[in-house]
């Protein structure tokens, strides 16, 4: 077993928060694990809950059209996973007690993914990482860095895409600017046909 693969193991099992009680299943993360972009969401919904696999619903259908715009695939340059692993009930946002409970578990992931780059999608996730004052409407756009090594790009959820397409400018420019960095450090002729 992989790494990775035994620390699956492990959350199925967790209880560290009364999520747990009502799951239907566990979702630990998706795509690629050698994959250099790791994106971060929130929480599963209803469909990632019922399937196990991150990203299944439309906010999943829409982040794989973005994704393809850049031409990058769940298959080759990306990594998934979210905040907390079981979804919370009505789709609540997760609480700071859940969130904490969870976190060690997604640190674990990043140790082990070793991503050249990561995304947050949402305020949860760039909350979650850096700090309950960070402000997705200030920070979207600009990189952070992840424990001194790891550039960050916050961006809006594809669920605000969905309630406010007007956001869909914004997170272009900001998927711009991952596939630039992309490029910066880690394939230098990676193709995207707008840019
Ligand atoms: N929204 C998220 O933040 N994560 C998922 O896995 C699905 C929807």
């Amino acid at each position: 077993m992989t790494p990775l693969e035994n620390l699956e193991q492990w959350v199925k099992t967790c209880k560290r928060c009364s999520l747990y009680s009502h799951r239907t299943q566990v979702v630990f993360g998706g795509g690629n694990p050698e994959g250099k972009i790791m994106l971060i969401g929130e929480a599963p919904g209803y469909d990632e809950d019922k399937t196990g696999k991150v990203f299944v619903g439309k906010s999943g259908q829409l982040l794989d059209k973005i994704l393809l715009a850049c031409n990058f695939s769940r298959e080759k340059e990306i990594y998934i996973s979210n905040i907390v692993k079981c979804r919370p009930p009505g789709n609540r946002t997760p609480t700071p007690e859940e969130q904490a409970a969870c976190l060690p578990y997604l640190i674990k992931q990043i140790e082990i993914v070793q991503p050249s780059i990561m995304v947050t999608l949402g305020a949860t996730a760039l909350k979650a990482l850096f700090g309950s004052d960070r402000r997705i409407t200030r920070e979207r756009g600009n990189w952070l860095m992840w424990q001194n090594n790891i550039p960050v790009m916050p961006t809006y959820h594809p669920s605000a895409l969905l309630r406010n397409p007007a956001l869909k400018h914004d997170v272009w420019k900001d998927f711009k600017l991952v596939i630039l960095k992309y490029r910066q450090l880690v394939e230098p002729n990676h193709y995207c046909k707008y840019i």
